[in-house]
């Protein structure tokens, strides 16, 4: 029997998560691993500075006070596991998608690239939507998927962005392995002033866009397909070497 540990960035209680654990649960052990609260946006970072304390929710079920999901994923692994490896670490489902450029700021990738570092196949799973996303519909897919790479395995250093769109299950055209495409927005920072008269800000996007390029993990997702996006750790441009070569050829 499989065991699987489940992080997220939109907290605990967020429907995605709820979603995917009990979609997960007739495979294997499902140890759930969650912030205390939204950290969408967090990125990859990891607590060094606070000490960090845990709750128990329920049976194989716990939430990190003031813990990023990298962070979930160490105690997950190194505490509630006891350094026995899961066969996948999960993360998501996201409220929100994760395409193109997203996956640098994205909490929810974040939960997998931590879990690929420490050696272990993972996924993260977004769903492509912004309101009324079918979660369960969503977690059929993502067990799909969870079943298959069980099956057939992963290729070392290498972790996956799925991103689902948010259809009923069977109006789903099928699924599509994708580059990461480019967004075609930009947040602005809005400012405003606080009741005392001091000025604030605020980092936000007005509209959300990726360019539709064909193959990208956007087009896919607005095509109807589930995107699948193979991600490495290594993130080195071997491609500019040729081009820099003249910085070693330097005095
Ligand atoms: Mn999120």
């Amino acid at each position: 029997m499989p065991t699987f540990l489940l992080v997220n960035d939109d907290g605990y209680f967020s429907p995605g998560i709820n979603a995917l654990r009990e979609a997960l649960k007739p495979l294997g052990r499902v140890v759930t691993v969650a912030p205390d609260r939204n950290l969408s946006g967090v990125g990859h970072s990891l607590t060094f500075t606070e000490p960090l304390r845990m709750r128990k929710i329920d049976t194989d079920f716990y939430t990190v006070i003031d813990g990023t999901p990298a962070d979930c994923v160490h105690l997950g692994y190194r505490v509630i596991l006891e350094e026995k490896k899961p066969d996948l670490v999960l993360s998501g489902i996201n409220e929100g998608p994760n395409l193109g450029e997203d996956i640098t700021y994205s909490g929810t990738v974040s939960g997998a690239m931590e879990g690929r570092i420490l050696g272990i196949p993972s996924i993260a799973f977004s769903a492509f939507g912004r309101e009324n996303i079918m979660f369960e519909e969503i977690a059929k897919v993502c067990v799909d998927i969870v079943k298959m790479v069980l099956e057939k395995g992963m290729p070392e250093d290498t972790y996956l962005n799925v991103n689902v769109p948010n259809l009923r299950y069977e109006e789903i055209r099928g699924m599509m392995l994708t580059r990461q495409g480019k967004r075609a927005y930009k947040e602005r920072v809005f400012k405003y002033l606080d009741p005392y008269g001091k000025p604030f800000y605020w980092i936000a996007a007005e509209e959300f866009g990726w360019k539709a390029e064909e193959g990208t993990d956007y087009w896919a997702v607005m095509n109807g397909y589930v995107s699948i996006t193979p991600l490495q750790l290594d993130l080195t441009n071997y491609r500019a070497f040729k081009d820099l070569r003249y910085l070693e050829d330097s005095p």
